[in-house]
């Protein structure tokens, strides 16, 4: 059994001082080239499906695609994490399921879009934190709002996070982890130019960080959008505008300063997408869908998964602890030790 918690998982990479790449699955491919490039790298994975993954692929589809890699990749802790909930029935769907972790993103309402206030975001996120604490199971939650709009959800508005409201919310609602809005967005049209400190507001999460020294953050929003991904995908017919990501640098330094958990998707849409159109351009011929979802699964977990488990920092942990059960992280969570920024 390697499917671990979150908070294990981030406990362990701060004990290490490293970050741990979130990434998303919609189907077999993409999870083959996470776990290959987890075991290449010998790194802890968090696997995580948003609303329009689980919709996408079936629950029971993605849900035993997941299984079957605990079965197949048993050095390897992995959490399987809910995305953006929007509502405690999706996070409690997921946890129901078998989920070791999910995220309630209580920065919005219900329907993804409309910002919430801090009263309503208190409240269904601890209403979460409870069910999954009670099952050995992890929380993130959010503050501010993330810009950009992923798989349909969110407000398009960027609201940063408040320091002040941050120490309160996570003495609230209990959470493991706390998504920080610093200025980031989804998708793959984040900055018209190289982000450098009037866009990115890397001295807030110094600033959260050190308020909160044992609260886990997370970056959102954080593929770096590499410009040799946007010229494969160009140079074979694709028609992406310039856009520039985060830079590693900037993930790296939230990284010291206690970002354990970055969510990367468009990456690896990217390389995706990249491969397909290469096969399609150069032989035309071809009509095996084999043929071109193989090079498609090799770019993702070659260009992006190897570069980030490795920029992360997390290549070579995989092995330095044992799996806690979710059985024995029910005792450990009601423990008063283990009570938000408590907790060591
Ligand atoms: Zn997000």
């Amino acid at each position: 059994m390697a499917l671990v918690s979150l908070r294990q998982v981030l406990d362990e990479a701060t004990k290490g001082g490293y970050g741990v790449g979130a990434f998303h699955v919609n189907n077999m491919e993409q999870l083959q080239a996470i776990m290959e490039a987890a075991r290449k790298t010998k790194s802890p994975v968090i696997v995580q499906a948003s609303r329009g993954a689980r919709k996408y692929a079936n629950d029971r589809f993605l849900y035993h695609l997941m299984l079957a890699a605990e079965e197949l990749y048993p050095e390897i802790p992995i959490v399987l994490h809910q995305d953006h909930g929007n509502s405690p029935e999706t996070c409690i769907s997921a946890l129901d399921m078998g989920f070791t972790s999910a995220m309630m993103d209580g920065s919005l309402l219900e329907d993804g879009k409309t910002p919430s206030d801090f009263e309503y975001n208190v409240r269904v996120t601890k209403e979460v934190v409870g069910y999954a604490h009670a099952r050995g199971a992890s929380v993130e939650g959010e503050l501010g709002t993330i810009g950009g709009i992923e798989d349909e959800h969110g407000s398009g508005k960027s609201r940063l996070t408040d320091p002040d409201q941050a120490v309160e919310f996570v003495e609230r609602t209990g959470v493991d982890a706390l998504a920080v809005a610093i200025g980031t967005s989804h998708g793959a049209y984040k900055f018209t130019r190289k982000p450098d400190a009037t866009v990115l507001a890397m001295d807030l999460i110094v600033e959260i960080h050190k308020r909160l020294p044992n609260t886990h953050l997370v970056m959102h929003g954080s593929s770096s959008v590499p410009k040799e991904l946007q010229d494969i995908i160009n140079a074979y017919g694709g028609k992406l505008q310039p856009t520039w990501g985060v830079p590693i640098e900037e993930i790296q330094l939230g990284i010291q300063h206690g970002v354990r958990k970055v969510n990367v998707d468009t990456d690896s849409r990217l390389a995706i997408t990249g491969a397909i159109r290469k096969v399609f351009a150069e032989q035309p011929e071809e009509f095996d869908p084999r043929s071109y979802l193989k090079p498609a699964r090799e770019a993702m977990q070659e260009l992006v998964i190897e570069k980030r488990m490795v920029d992360f920092g997390q290549a070579g942990h995989a092995g330095d602890y044992d799996p806690i059960p979710l059985s024995e992280m029910v005792s450990n969570y009601s423990k008063k030790t283990m009570e938000n920024d408590k907790f060591k």
